[in-house]
């Protein structure tokens, strides 16, 4: 598991972005390193395949020189005819036609050492110098066996000695006219000025190839440079390189721990085997460079897709840290908490939302509290009623008694109306705290508020007649229909227009309005203006709560209960002095009921 650190938004984004962008680079760089190593291995084997070839052609042919020579030498009249006869002294004889022939042919090539003459019991006849490194009579045995058993030439294999040298015995039978051997031609080869040339040409090798002859058995015969063991050590080649059946090349260390590309070709009559060889340095230069600037690609978009990922991951993981300590502030009771301004369209779009969504849930909050206040007022109204109505009513029918026998006494009498109209008022007001208490049962049906408007005004007819005060009806909204229950919807209106009649003085005008929301065409407002006294600033947080109240005689249950009615409807109320003088009170109330 990561450290809690690296397990963030933004250290995930970061990495997940660096491995999108790098993966890809670090798999093309990869295929494209070892696709050019490989263009560089093709064209390196037939580089050094080229190579191999021209010095392979160069040493074949120098072979086949010296088996011309041979072939020559062994078929000449004079030859065949001085071996013939009796040849005393001849070793010496330096005029001689024979002589001078070996002479002519040993002169001819600077590989020859010496080219000398035997007869069949290798007695020497003919030599031509006298400068030798070895004694030329003392032949390996094979060598003398395998002259004796063949017509053609035969070599001994290469020796290296000091001094970097490299000398054979190449000999040839003589044969008569009538086939048979009557002697040998023997000469002693010192291969150095031949191969040489051959070896250390070093045309299409660049500045580190090499090339190196070398034994079937694997021994270093010579090279083209420095890097030769006189000793003729085996050397630590490849068998695939020593076999010389493959064209491919290989890598592998050189005798001085190089790495190097070699191919080998075999030169089957020689048993040699000719191996070129290149050092990887030199052959894969350019994909070192190759390698240096995709390592520099790499840290370059590195550094990029760093900053790029960095700032991106800042710009998500801001704004979810910036919700988070808010969620937090709020769940610790900090709940007029609020987002500031977001980073990024977006973000603003979600702090923008998320500070809505608080603003709702601190509305229901309230509402809810409101509902829960009115529910225990409710219930607490319910029981007062309940155990205060029978004492009422016992006190109402006693003071009814009182009043009967008090009749003519007009002092009396009128004591005892004031108390019985006092009970009346309390009655009225125990049947009203009832209503308010109870929950409401709507009864909802498709109404015009227009019918309800008409309806209202009729009903406050005589206060309306006695204050001398007009009650006038603006309805916009026609045939439009709004889901409501008629009769709660009158009693809130009833009140709303009672209220405003009441406040209004002589010769006032109470207006109600209909019109559809101006903001939002699901909503239907209802609005009752008076242009009476309006309502003081200290009252206004008031007025819709239970029992508040400025009027003598009044409950403070009328608002209260407009207010629950529209609150059942899902709609809102709300009472604002108007410019002009007096006060409007407004419900909003949704067009098709209550939401679900
Ligand atoms: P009540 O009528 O029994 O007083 P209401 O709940 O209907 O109870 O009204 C509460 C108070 O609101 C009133 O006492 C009054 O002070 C104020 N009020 C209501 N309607 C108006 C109005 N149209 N103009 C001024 N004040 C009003």
């Amino acid at each position: 598991m990561p450290p809690k650190r690296f397990r963030t938004l933004g250290w995930r984004i970061l990495l997940w972005m660096s491995l999108v962008a790098l993966g890809p680079l670090v798999i093309m760089a990869y295929q494209g390193y070892h696709c050019a190593r490989q263009a560089i291995v093709e064209s390196q084997e037939k580089h050094l395949r080229s190579v191999l070839e021209a010095r392979k052609t160069g040493i074949e042919t120098w072979l086949r020189e010296i088996q011309e020579d041979f072939q020559f030498l062994a078929s000449a009249p004079c030859v065949q005819k001085d071996c013939v006869g009796p040849f005393s002294g001849a070793a010496t004889d330096q005029e001689g036609e024979f002589f001078s022939l070996l002479d002519h042919v040993r002169k001819s090539s600077p590989s020859y050492e010496t080219i000398d003459a035997y007869d069949l019991n290798w007695k020497r006849l003919i030599r031509t110098t006298s400068i030798r490194r070895h004694d030329q009579d003392l032949f390996p045995s094979d060598f003398i066996s395998k002259l004796q058993g063949t017509d053609g030439i035969v070599l001994t294999p290469a020796n290296p000695h000091e001094g970097g040298g490299l000398d054979l015995h190449v000999g040839h039978p003589i044969l008569n006219s009538g086939g048979d051997k009557v002697g040998y031609v023997v000469a002693n080869l010192e291969l150095s000025p031949t191969l040489d040339p051959i070896l250390s040409d070093r045309s299409g090798l660049g500045d580190t190839g090499k090339v190196l002859l070398l034994s079937s058995e694997g021994r270093c015969l010579k090279t083209g440079t420095d890097y030769f063991d006189p000793s003729g050590r085996k050397s630590h080649l490849p068998p695939e390189i020593l076999s010389a059946g493959s064209p491919k090349v290989f890598d592998y260390a050189d005798q001085e721990g190089i790495k190097v590309l070699g191919a080998s070709t075999a030169i089957p009559d020689l048993s040699w085997i000719v191996v070129a060889e290149v050092d990887q340095e030199e052959a894969f230069a350019w994909l070192g460079r190759l390698r240096k600037r995709a390592l520099t690609t790499g840290a370059v978009t590195l550094v990029i897709v760093l900053v790029l990922a960095g700032r991106g991951a800042g710009r998500l993981s801001k704004p979810l840290r910036q919700l988070a300590a808010v969620s937090g502030r709020i769940a610790k009771g900090q709940h007029e908490v609020r987002l500031g301004r977001l980073e990024g369209t977006e973000a603003r779009e979600v702090g923008r939302a998320f500070n809505a969504m608080l603003d709702e849930l601190a509305a229901s909050h309230r509402r809810l509290m409101h509902a829960a206040s009115l529910a225990a007022v409710g219930e607490l109204s319910s029981s007062i009623v309940h155990e205060m109505r029978n004492p009422l009513s016992s006190v109402k029918m006693n003071l009814q008694a009182l009043r009967r026998r008090v009749e003519g006494d007009d002092a009396h009498s009128e004591l005892a109306d004031i108390a019985f109209n006092q009970v009346l008022r309390l009655e009225t007001m125990l049947s009203d705290l009832l209503g308010y208490g109870k929950p409401l049962q709507l009864n909802l049906a498709a109404i015009r508020l227009g019918d309800i408007a008409g309806e209202v005004s009729r009903v406050v007819g005589k206060d309306v007649t006695e204050r001398g005060v007009s009650v006038d009806i603006e309805d916009d909204l026609g045939q439009t229909r709004a889901m409501a229950d008629p009769e709660q919807v009158r009693r809130a209106l009833t009140n709303l227009v009672a209220n405003a009649v009441q406040a209004s003085s002589q010769g006032g005008r109470v207006l109600i309005e209909l019109k559809i929301a101006p903001n939002d065409s699901n909503r239907i407002v209802v609005s009752v203006s008076d242009e009476g006294r309006g309502i003081s600033d200290a009252h206004m947080d008031q007025l819709f709560q239970p029992f508040f109240t400025t009027r003598d005689g009044g409950t403070g249950l009328g608002l209260a209960n407009v207010k629950k009615i529209v609150d059942y409807h899902g709609g809102e109320v709300s009472a604002e002095n108007r410019s002009e003088g007096g006060a409007m009170f407004t419900m909003i109330m949704p067009k098709g009921g209550p939401p679900a």
